[in-house]
């Protein structure tokens, strides 16, 4: 019984994460941190003019930009803020180690059926429920293969195999549910306050997702492999909305969080 209590009170420490370190202490959110996906010799996706790595970098820095204007209170850490190649494994460390209170990946997606595919979705970490979920799991977790010795720093997962995905796909932790919860606020706020078209919550086993201690999301902003989607991602002002769009979707996940603690 006494083991039972032990085990629950650290998992209670888990979930609140270290923000709460004394145990009264109010929880709040001090740190956020913004992935931009790919870079450097990684390009990510493709359009017909532009790479996937150069979007999510302009689309990171902005976002960041707003939090730091907006929101005193939090400091903002960046995995990269140039065109520099980042393993996957450190974009988690670097979370880890500065001990942030969310982790918010920025991707942009393509689909090799078609050009007509379009819209925004926001995953989390969990079980694919479609073939679809699970392509592009392996399209961003295949990153990998660009990195020398990823099968030791990533625990013999191999991209190539349909199997890796699956197990990793079963992975759960502690931060679901306000994962979860900001995913929403994400695609909420991109559909109605930006006017994109929401293809969803969704979940996969996504590697860059796998080792974070913190609630964490990717969104992947919209299809480079459609025309009009790429004109947008590549304006200024679809990356400025894009961005407020996660800006006020993370603040209102600190504000309700904050409240209802
Ligand atoms: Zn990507």
């Amino acid at each position: 019984m006494l083991n039972l209590v032990r085990i629950l009170g650290m998992l209670a420490f888990l979930v609140l994460g270290a923000s709460n370190d004394t145990g009264t202490r109010k929880y709040s959110i001090r740190k956020v941190i913004i992935d931009a996906g790919h870079g450097g010799h990684d390009p990510g996706a493709l359009g017909k003019f532009s790479k996937e790595k150069d979007i999510t970098l302009q689309i990171a820095l902005e976002c960041g930009r707003l939090i730091r204007k907006h929101m005193q209170d939090v400091e903002v850490i960046y995995t990269r803020q140039q065109d520099t190649f980042v393993t996957l494994h450190n974009r988690a460390k670097i979370a880890n180690k500065s001990n942030v209170d969310v982790f918010i990946s920025i991707h942009c997606n393509a689909n090799p059926q078609g050009p007509t595919a379009h819209g925004t979705e926001t995953y989390t970490m969990g079980m694919h429920t479609s073939k679809y979920n699970l392509e592009v799991a392996k399209r961003e977790n295949a990153v990998i293969l660009m990195e020398d010795n990823y099968q030791k720093n990533y625990q013999g997962f191999d991209p190539k195999l349909p199997e890796s995905h699956i197990l990793l796909s079963l992975y759960q932790n502690a931060y679901d549910y306000n994962s979860l919860k900001l995913a929403q606020n994400i695609q909420h706020q991109l559909k109605n306050r930006v006017g994109r078209v929401s293809r969803g919550v969704k979940q996969a086993g996504l590697l860059v997702l796998w080792k974070t201690t913190a609630p964490s999301v990717l969104v992947e902003v919209g299809f480079l492999t459609n025309p009009q989607e790429e004109k947008y991602l590549n304006s200024k002002l679809g990356q400025v909305h894009i961005a407020s769009g996660i800006f006020r979707a993370f603040r209102d996940y600190k504000n309700e969080l904050e409240r209802n603690s």
